[in-house]
């Protein structure tokens, strides 16, 4: 196996690695070792923009993905639209950077519309203003093209189809991690480990506490098979929209989500028995197509094979009466086409790790912003189904206009030589219900990565990197923060 040109080293030593007793039962099967300055573990958001980043920032960056493609939850769950990147007025754009990057070029090539020309009370979005105004659709195919595209032209080596399946521990430092493959097991050393794969599996794994959901009852947020309808009338839904508009739960602008009067139809004609009485639908780029939100699997433990295998088939029952009413009760999408449902079935909470710092949801909501944040967000606490399938939390920023992820959330306790981004980050579940969608979740992958070079670059630990010195070079990398 070649990882192509930087600093690769072929069949460097295991000699100095003291792999823990979970990693010697597969040790005679690893046969071939892999050295980079930064491995990423998970090639979502998160993990796509801390490895760019990392080659950006001069480091050998190994980047493995599960997959076939680059996204995560917004390719292969067809999770979107971004949600919003800018300030709690929708005045500022804060979250720039390489989230901006992938934008604008996803933009230039017809793949996005941009968030500044993306309003709430739109096709595209929901009725609510803050914190669904400006939000970014886009094409997913586009978005995995130019994810590949950004890889190569940082020099960010590529594996797909690899799992990450432990970490190579040297006592308490992180040394690297042992990956499956198609080829069998493969080790690979590297200076920092990134893991951005959405469950903390590397933290874990490495023996960092995590919790999962949230601790009272380890409840998590519900899961979703999202899936894509295409040959749908725009103008025929919208004249179904504005008809009902007397009919909204909200009466402060047009809401393009519900339908909850066609749900109401077919629960009294036997054609709908799900626990949901409203849809959530999304406008793509394409004006025929739209992206549904509305399946929801309660309970899902994504770390636990046999409950994330079923949620899987779950997901799909769930679709296909949701499309059957669809093409039933629906004006303009009588002739629709259901075009795929996610390659994934999307989770939006399992493991939580403990950080340097946890983000708590007094700081999101009271808007604070310590000196070391890498980035600065004003998304709401929206956490669905906790308390059942039909409930909603949704709670805005109540002072400031945005606050701030310090560097230590990415930070894990007690392994020495590694990192986290997205959606597994050092918060409570409240916090991480804010801080989990997608503008956020990239830049706090661009503050690993670059984290992560600059350790490289230095010799520092993460834990001991100057996070003066990284939130000056994400300024001049075109973050914004404040
Ligand atoms: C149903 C749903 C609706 C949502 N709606 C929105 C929305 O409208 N707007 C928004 O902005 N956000 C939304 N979100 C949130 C957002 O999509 C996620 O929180 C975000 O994608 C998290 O990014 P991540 O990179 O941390 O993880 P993920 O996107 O989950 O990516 C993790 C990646 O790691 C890979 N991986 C995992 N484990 C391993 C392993 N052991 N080895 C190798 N690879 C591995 C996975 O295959 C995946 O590609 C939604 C999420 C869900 C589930």
């Amino acid at each position: 196996m070649d990882f192509g040109r930087r600093s690769f080293l072929k069949g460097a030593s295991m000699a100095a690695v003291s792999v823990p007793a979970v990693a010697a039962v597969s040790a005679a099967s690893a046969t071939t070792t892999h050295e980079t300055d930064v491995l990423v573990a998970g090639g979502g958001p998160a993990g796509v923009c801390a490895a760019i980043a990392a080659a950006r920032n001069g480091a050998s960056v190994l980047l493995v993905e599960r997959g076939n493609c680059l996204g995560g939850m917004a390719t292969r769950g067809l999770v979107g639209p971004f949600m919003t990147c800018y300030d709690k007025t929708g005045s500022v754009q804060i979250i720039r950077g390489l989230f901006n990057e992938i934008v604008e070029r996803l933009v230039a090539r017809g793949g996005a519309i941009h968030p500044k020309d993306c309003r709430a009370g739109t096709a595209f979005t929901s009725w609510i203003k803050i914190g669904h105004d400006h939000c970014t659709p886009f094409e997913p195919e586009a978005l995995k093209l130019l994810l590949d595209e950004m890889c190569a032209e940082a020099g960010v080596k590529v594996l797909f189809h690899a799992d990450f399946v432990e970490p190579l521990m040297d006592g308490t430092r992180i040394a690297g991690a042992r990956l499956f493959t198609k080829a069998g097991f493969r080790d690979v050393r590297a200076k920092v480990v990134i893991d951005a794969t959405g469950d903390a599996d590397v933290a874990f794994r490495a023996g960092v506490p995590t919790e999962f959901g949230d601790p009272k009852g380890k409840r998590v947020q519900p899961a979703t098979m999202f899936f894509r309808i295409g040959n749908c009338d725009l103008a025929a839904i919208t004249a179904d929209i504005e008809a009902n508009k007397d009919n909204f739960y909200r009466k402060d602008g047009v809401n393009y989500r519900s339908l909850h009067w066609r749900v109401a139809e077919a629960r009294a004609a036997g054609d709908w028995n799900l626990k949901r009485v409203s849809i959530g639908l999304f406008r793509g780029v394409k004006e025929d197509e739209w992206f549904i939100n509305t399946s929801r699997i309660m309970g899902v433990d994504s770390t636990d094979p046999e409950s994330w295998s079923a949620a899987e088939s779950a997901g799909r029952a769930q679709v296909d009466q949701i499309f059957r009413f669809f093409r039933k009760y629906v004006p303009g999408c009588r002739d629709a086409r259901l075009l795929c449902t996610g390659s994934t079935v999307g989770v939006r909470e399992s493991r939580h790790v403990f950080g340097e710092y946890r983000l708590t949801v007094d700081d999101c909501l009271e808007g604070r912003v310590p000196a070391d944040s890498v980035l600065l967000a004003a998304n709401s606490v929206d956490i669905h189904g906790r308390f059942g399938p039909m409930s909603n939390q949704y709670v805005t920023v109540k002072n400031g206009n945005w606050y701030g992820v310090p560097y230590r959330c990415l930070v894990p306790l007690k392994v020495e030589g590694l990192l986290v981004a997205g959606r597994c980050l050092s918060a409570t579940s409240e916090a991480a219900g804010a801080v989990r969608v997608m503008p956020p979740v990239m830049a706090m992958g661009q503050a690993a990565g670059t984290a992560a070079a600059l350790c490289v670059k230095t010799g520092a630990s993460p834990r001991s990197l100057d996070a003066a010195a990284l939130v000056k070079t994400l300024k001049e990398q075109g973050a914004f923060l404040g």
